[in-house]
């Protein structure tokens, strides 16, 4: 008989020297890679270049597949989906762990540069669910892409290497701030306030006899480095971003500060899983999509039918007769993990959490049967069938993993992509790292837990 007790606690001394030693030296390789995916275009690039290095092969120059083909795909460069061909029939379902790669950040506006008392600005408009007084006073990098009319792509990270400049957002002084001081929190900093500094000093001459001559300057320079003029801004995905450094956090090295873990961290458990899964029954499928952030909406979001669409490719390409019936029953029998962050309990804030049903740090991977707001709202309740179903999956793997709901109820709330999946005709659950300081410019996550989220996922692909 199983032990009769349950509860969530830090687990910490529980892990086997083994397992130890692995998760240390697979967080040192998580840091590295998260400081060079900062953005879900540049995720794209790295995860594209790890799996070509582990064998993975473009799905286009493949005409057919069989059994232990490792196959990926990208979509429209913000977006990754990856396949180990299994050995059972489709018609039984796949496997799919789906993350999101994009995170809350300050996009460029359209038009985003301008000059005001000597300064020169970029305007941002913010993107998904930011405490924007957090983002001021850090220090910026710039990451993105200017495509130009006749197609060519410049690419741009600035503000990351110790010899670029960086940039920043200012935030009044404490001692002109009585008013500000008196505001509400999410009224103090306002939206169109969000705004770059990006130079200050005039060009010599100016082109066009403008009297904004330190934005003139910035155009120059522009210019210089990237090749570009002030009307490419309108094709161009610039994004501002902490230009923190993932690192160990503490003095015990046990957790990771980072920005971006949501959900870069399960995202890239995920595509360790992928990689290191060893010919599984199941056709192994990781789903690595953008938008969530802003409702998993778009061609590169959730809602799209670009995972349909290849799956369907995925299936043909591997069958001797496709036809449509075919995709709609493998999506019925497939079963998803929606990988994603959880929040996990704050001893600084412990009035928004139930302590019983809270993920706690360290303490395994967060599996959350629904999450939604209030009474459920919006929630994909996973059923007491899938949830025994993975909890035996997890055991059997020895994955440290932990219950946990998404704050106290009538809290507050939110949602991931398992909704979207579970639109599709699917088992959904949610099974994710922990964070301290969700959606904030550097969130913490546990190392046991960004190391069993990979641990978990694989277990699951090996189902
Ligand atoms: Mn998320
Ligand atoms: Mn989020």
């Amino acid at each position: 008989m199983s032990k009769l007790t349950f509860d969530n606690h830090n687990r910490f001394s529980e892990i086997s020297e083994t397992d130890k030693k692995y998760m240390y030296s697979f967080c040192d390789e998580y840091k590295d890679f998260m400081n060079n995916a900062k953005t879900e275009r540049e995720f794209t690039t790295e995860a594209c270049k790890l799996l070509e290095d582990n064998g993975f092969v473009e799905l286009g120059s493949k005409d057919k597949l069989v059994k232990g083909d490792k196959v990926y795909t990208i979509n429209r460069g913000k977006g990754v989906i990856a396949a180990v061909i299994g050995s059972e029939d489709f018609c039984n379902g796949v496997s799919i762990v789906g993350s999101h790669i994009d995170s809350p950040r300050l996009d460029l506006k359209p038009n985003p540069l301008y000059e005001d008392n000597h300064f020169a600005y970029f305007k941002t408009h913010y993107y998904g669910g930011i405490k924007k007084y957090q983002w001021t006073t850090i220090p910026l990098a710039l990451h993105g892409v200017a495509t130009l009319q006749d197609g060519t792509q410049i690419k741009i990270s600035i503000g990351e290497d110790d010899s670029d400049p960086t940039f920043v957002i200012s935030d009044l002084l404490p001692h002109f701030a009585r008013k500000q001081m008196e505001k509400k929190l999410s009224e103090a900093i306002d939206a169109e306030s969000l705004n770059i500094i990006i130079g200050n000093e005039e060009a010599d001459d100016c082109c066009d006899d403008s009297s904004d001559k330190v934005k003139c300057n910035i155009l120059k320079l522009l210019n210089e480095k990237y090749d570009i003029c002030e009307e490419d801004f309108i094709s161009a995905e610039i994004e501002a971003v902490p230009a923190f450094k993932a690192k160990d956090l503490g003095f015990d090295r046990s957790m990771v500060a980072a920005y971006g873990h949501d959900d870069r961290v399960c995202a890239y458990d995920a595509l360790k899983a992928i990689i290191d899964v060893k010919a599984p029954k199941k056709t192994a499928v990781c789903l690595l999509v953008d938008k969530e952030e802003i409702g998993s909406v778009g061609n590169t979001g959730m809602r799209s039918r670009h995972f349909e669409n290849i799956l369907a490719k995925i299936i043909s390409k591997t069958v001797d007769v496709y036809n449509d019936l075919l995709l709609r029953e493998t999506i019925s029998n497939s079963i998803c993990l929606s990988a994603d962050v959880c929040a996990a309990f704050d001893p600084n804030f412990p009035e928004v959490s139930d302590k019983r049903n809270i993920a706690v740090m360290n303490g395994g991977i967060g599996v959350v049967k629904y999450s939604g707001s209030g009474g459920k709202s919006g929630a994909s309740d996973a059923s007491a069938e899938l949830m025994a179903n993975i909890r035996k999956i997890f055991n059997d793997a020895e994955v440290m993993w932990q219950p946990s709901e998404l704050g106290k109820t009538d809290a507050g709330g939110g949602g991931t992509i398992a909704g979207f999946v579970a639109n599709l005709d699917m088992e959904v659950v949610d099974v994710g790292v922990p964070l301290l300081s969700m959606h904030a410019p550097y969130e913490v996550a546990g190392k046991l837990d960004i190391y069993m989220g990979y641990k978990c996922y694989k277990a699951f692909f090996e189902r």
